[in-house]
């Protein structure tokens, strides 16, 4: 997939956000499944349009896509993807979450389309207060981990405003006036040859407005990156694919809009001895022949430490025993899951004289005597 991000959304390389914003919101509005029932053109346009937006809306993902083109956003490609059975990593978001994301509103395509239908399209105000874009983060944790919860600092990057304008992007307060070279339109006509063509204002980046006396700071964008730190608590019981919220730790906004949020995505680490199905939990045990003949308890390692297993006389090997309560946490609420024990014969490798005589009576006693020439040296069978 050679795919041109800038292309799909029509944009330009050095679009603002809120040109990447503009164009996404039209392209999907235009191609979205529930306007365009049964075309499948329409329904891949979508999912381009909505990948395209993802990628170019946050800049952290832009700046790696200006470095290593399409290729680093497919599923597998570096991260967590590349270490297989986690597939949603790696890959891109639901298109549906997107449009539901940019425009608002829990109750999928039909509440977005009910402010925009009728009339046509609505010219959207660059100047209107605009919400910050949300920032994605994965985190890796053990099954330890999500068995007793955990806190964790994360590390990442954001834009901010800039203290020095508080955001404005002039120096001293002075505030916008109209771009000179578009005088407001937001875009301009060019001629090439006898081909005359309209494009958003390279001045004003499609604003209509520039700043009057542009921050040093921040070169008039009213914006900086910044590294922040945030800590989270991760619930008990927590899975691979949870997100965390946190609320205003995501990128600062326009015009005086709020703050996005933080995602902090869980994966958790598969652990070489207890295999996880939901809440329940599986582990693999070697017991001796004897406990599983004559019953009894053993001691079993479970996430939260020891517990006592009680077997029943005659188990048989490959039986699966259940912990009651001793498996993950609910993340919701509810008590726990429960920890299944599998069972497997351990044969002794070595026998005292005593215990092969008291074996081979044994044997005997089931009236099984085959037993006795395999177990003697070689020898003795000829003599
Ligand atoms: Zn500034
Ligand atoms: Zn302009």
């Amino acid at each position: 997939m050679a795919e041109d991000f800038y292309k799909t959304l029509g944009v330009d390389k050095n679009a603002s956000a809120q040109e990447i914003k503009k164009a996404y919101r039209k392209l999907a509005l235009q191609y979205h499944p529930d306007r365009n029932p049964g075309n499948k053109e329409a329904e891949e346009k979508f999912r381009q349009i909505s990948s395209a937006y993802e990628v170019l809306s946050n800049p952290e993902k832009r700046e790696k896509y200006d470095q290593f083109g399409a290729a680093a956003f497919e599923p597998g490609a570096g991260g967590m993807g590349s270490q297989g059975g986690f597939g949603g990593f790696g890959g891109f978001q639901d298109p549906f979450d997107i449009f539901r994301e940019v425009f608002g509103g829990g109750g999928g395509g039909g509440a977005a389309f009910y402010d925009f239908g009728g009339g046509g399209m609505r010219e959207e105000d660059l100047n209107a207060p605009e919400t910050g874009s949300d920032i994605r983060v994965e985190i890796e944790i053990s099954l330890e981990e999500a068995f007793n919860g955990a806190s964790r600092t994360i590390r990442y990057n954001r834009m901010v405003e800039c203290p020095d304008c508080k955001g404005t992007g002039s120096k001293g307060g002075a505030g916008r006036k109209v771009c000179p070279q578009c005088h407001g339109t937001g875009h301009v006509t060019m001629a090439q040859g006898r081909i005359r063509f309209t494009q958003p204002c390279p001045t004003c980046k499609g604003a209509g407005t520039v700043v009057e006396n542009p921050c040093a700071r921040c070169n008039g964008s009213g914006r900086i990156k910044e590294r922040n730190e945030v800590k989270i608590d991760i619930p008990k019981g927590v899975y691979t694919g949870a997100r965390l919220r946190k609320s205003g730790a995501g990128n600062a906004g326009f015009n005086g809009g709020a703050y996005g949020n933080l995602y902090v995505v869980i994966y958790v680490e598969p652990n070489s001895n207890f295999e996880r199905d939901g809440d329940d939990l599986y582990t693999d045990i070697n017991v001796k022949f004897t406990l599983m003949a004559l019953g009894g308890s053993i001691e079993v390692s479970t996430l939260g430490g020891k517990a006592v297993l009680k077997v029943p006389a005659g188990t048989q090997p490959g039986a699966l025993l259940r912990m009651k309560g001793q498996g993950m946490p609910r993340l919701r609420g509810g008590g726990e899951g429960d920890l299944y024990v599998r069972l497997h014969v351990e044969v002794p490798k070595k026998l005292t004289d005593e215990q092969r005589k008291k074996l081979e009576d044994f044997a005997l006693s089931c009236g099984d005597d085959n037993n006795k020439g395999a177990s003697e040296p070689f020898y003795k069978k000829f003599f």
